[in-house]
């Protein structure tokens, strides 16, 4: 009787090389004895990145030492390229060396989680920003948000859901146009596989390795074999070996199954992407929450461009928490001429974005947030600092009028009167 570890020892490196070649549909070169490389079939590897060899346990690994760090043996292999469970993944490798009788090793070696035939992770809020700022990444911020705005102008009824959520939350057509909003169709759309802007951008991509790098560098792009991501075992089945270019096989799009909305800055310059995914369900704003997500998106005011010399003028701001919020307030605003919103994209103003107000010259700032106590500091330290007044009128609910919310507060501000909007 064998065990998969014996199955998969330096005595038959061999097979397991022949087998990992025809598996993958890749050559690898010798090494040295008992290792050999490869261009690693998981990512975008412009070196031989893949590297089989035997380790201290005389057990057969695979390593790619490139963007994905990942270790596996020939089983774990098996089950990615053929979505087999690691049950299964075990017995055909058993079945390939001959190993009639085969008792399944329980050991420690699997690293890709099982499939567990999921919707896509729960993941409600995306946001999207350069690791650096960098002009190059910013291009391509702007591109993807041309991109995925063009996407859902065009396809007026494939993503007829799309649009007849939009319009129920206050984001008609007009505005839709007005904000540049788009979309990101999910993994398991049909036509687009979670990778409309991978695929709209693979001849560039395929022409110069740079701007591939832009987009991956700006967050717009993700590896599906990412080992030190959350919910990899998601991701990593959404690799597509029928997909020819490693671009477009081992990468999909960050903000897949997202309505995107690009945020700029008071220069109408793209800042970053929020993500959105339709549907009320499980919204979180993960803005702050920075052990989870690595974002330092601390300047973002969703809005300030078109409320700028508006706030200015009538030196008042109104906060809001969420991007249709936002929306709720600047339909009623804007049809009288002082779209004075901004969406905190999230119910606390971090101190960069403070800043920005500061120098606005605010004297009334009116928050229409659910605040909790970090919330509420935050506030009132920016409140404070410019000697301003400060209004708070709480979340807004459920079919609750921003008219309504504001008739009472905006009475005491001069020079600020609302028109009844019917
Ligand atoms: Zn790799």
């Amino acid at each position: 009787m064998k065990t998969c570890q014996e199955t998969t020892s330096a005595a038959v490196i061999d097979a397991v090389v022949h087998y990992a070649e025809s598996l993958l549909d890749l050559h690898f070169k010798s090494v040295k004895k008992n290792r050999y490389s490869a261009p690693c079939p998981f990512h975008a590897d412009a070196k031989e990145d893949f590297q089989v060899y035997v380790n201290k346990d005389d057990e057969v690994r695979f390593h790619c030492f490139g963007a994905c760090k990942g270790d596996w043996d020939i089983c774990d292999l098996i089950v990615l390229r053929k979505q087999y469970r690691l049950r299964k993944a075990r017995q055909v490798w058993a079945e390939y060396m001959g190993a009639g009788e085969f008792e399944l090793d329980a050991g420690g070696g699997a690293c890709i989680p099982e499939p567990d035939d999921t919707s896509p992770p729960d993941d409600p809020v995306g946001f999207v920003e350069p690791m650096k700022p960098d002009q190059k990444n910013v291009a391509a911020l702007e591109e993807a948000a041309k991109f995925y705005h063009d996407l859902l102008m065009l396809n007026e009824n494939r993503f007829k859901p799309i649009w007849d959520y939009l319009a129920r939350r206050g984001v008609g057509k007009d505005a839709s146009s007005e904000f540049n909003i788009g979309y990101a169709p999910p993994y398991d759309d049909e036509q687009h596989q979670g990778r409309a802007l991978v695929d709209g951008f693979l001849p560039r991509f395929q022409k110069n390795y740079e701007t591939f790098k832009a987009f991956t560098d700006a967050g717009l792009v993700r590896l599906l074999n990412d080992k030190n991501a959350r919910e990899y075992g998601y991701y990593c089945r959404q690799i597509d070996f029928r997909r020819k270019y490693p671009f477009s096989r081992n990468y999909g799009d960050s903000l897949a199954g997202q309505m995107v909305f690009p945020i700029y800055d008071a220069d109408a310059r793209v800042t970053g992407l929020l993500g959105r995914r339709p549907g009320d369900r499980g919204i979180r704003w993960l803005k702050h929450q920075t052990r989870e997500v690595p974002l330092s998106a601390r300047e973002w005011l969703y809005g300030i461009e078109k409320a700028e010399r508006y706030i200015r003028q009538y030196r008042t701001i109104i906060l809001v928490e969420g991007v249709f919020d936002y929306f709720a307030f600047y339909n009623l605003l804007r049809d009288q001429d002082k779209p004075v919103v901004v969406s905190t994209l999230g119910a606390y103003v971090a101190s960069e974005a403070a800043a920005i107000l500061n120098g606005l010259d605010i004297e009334h700032f009116i928050v229409a947030y659910d605040w909790d106590e970090l919330g509420r500091n935050g506030i009132e330290r920016m409140v404070a600092k410019s000697g301003g007044w400060l209004y708070y009128l709480g979340g807004l609910a459920k079919d609750q009028s921003p008219y309504d919310m504001l008739k009472p507060v905006v009475k005491g501000i001069s020079g600020f009167s609302l028109e009844h909007p019917f």
